[in-house]
């Protein structure tokens, strides 16, 4: 008998460079395949829950690109994390932390662009309340941003601080910025105030989960902070907490610009009894919305 074929999958796996970080998570304990099974698990309700909002968008909301990009992008991060967390390689770990990255661009779009008017402006558009969109630069500046930090993500892969600074300060702006919008701006209203409340709570209960968890294990925390913290798993709560956070955050601007295109007054939210959250509505015309149009 001749030596076994080599496994081609196993050494291109072999080869690959390790993460530098590596999450509290015993490795490799529950399947000999997946080196952190219960932060690669907790990562794909992230992209259920971005067709969740996808869906609910299109149903129910005026629907623009923007929703789509948003929602997209929450989907492959949850798709990334997973792989990221299931492998502890630095490729995988790129489809995680560069749509988080990503993501940000587009939330700081839909801030700023929550008041522009529209290709086609719809039906009863308070044209008067929109401002001319901001296409010329702003979309190229956005991507422009996102092909520098591409770029010094792979040109500096042992330095995570870049990455967390880069994250860090964008979550940091639009967490002040919905704060302002949701409390003291004078178009604020009890719906938005909610979902910010809302996107606070999941994100930042998360992030302190995130934080002791780093603290007490390190980036390089295997064994770190002991059995007890690896049997805690809040790195995999940490998901949960970012992921509702997000989706709560992503239906403030929904809000927010369906009372620009179609007034407060015909902004609802749906949802929120038992395990179903909160989803934005805009009735664009009596009470019908994009699906429910199409569907007819
Ligand atoms: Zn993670």
């Amino acid at each position: 008998m001749g030596p076994p074929p080599p496994d081609t999958w196993a050494r291109w796996f072999d080869s690959l460079a390790p993460s530098n970080i590596d999450w509290c998570e015993a490795n490799y304990a529950i399947s000999p395949y997946v080196a952190e099974f219960w932060n690669a698990m907790s990562s794909v309700p992230m992209t259920l829950v971005a067709f969740y909002g996808l869906y609910m968008s299109w149903r129910h909301m005026r629907y623009e690109p923007r929703w789509g990009m948003a929602w997209f992008l929450l989907g492959i991060v949850g798709v990334g994390s997973a792989l990221f967390h299931a492998t502890l390689k630095h490729a995988f770990q790129a489809c995680d932390e560069l749509p988080m990255l990503y993501c940000n661009l587009v939330f700081i779009y839909l801030m700023l662009e929550e008041k522009s008017a529209g290709r086609s402006p719809p039906w009863r558009v308070k044209a008067a309340n929109l401002r001319p969109p901001r296409k010329r630069w702003l979309a190229p500046l956005l991507i422009a941003s996102g092909v520098v930090q591409t770029v010094c993500y792979f040109l500096y892969p042992h330095v995570y601080e870049l990455f967390l600074v880069s994250y860090v300060s964008v979550v940091a702006w639009l967490t002040i910025e919905s704060v302002r919008r949701a409390w003291f701006a004078p178009d604020s209203t009890p719906l938005t105030r909610t979902l910010v409340k809302l996107a606070l709570m999941f994100y930042l209960g998360g992030a302190a989960l995130w934080i002791f968890e780093n603290a007490v294990c390190g980036v390089k925390g295997e064994m770190g902070g002991g059995w007890w913290m690896q049997a805690a798993h809040l790195h995999a709560f940490w998901h949960a907490g970012a992921c509702m956070g997000t989706y709560h955050f992503i239906e403030f601007c929904a809000a927010r610009r369906g009372a620009a295109l179609f007034g407060a007054e015909n902004v609802s939210a749906g949802g929120g009894a038992m395990f179903m959250p909160l989803y934005v509505v805009h009735h664009q015309e009596e009470g019908r919305t994009t699906g429910e149009r199409k569907r007819r």
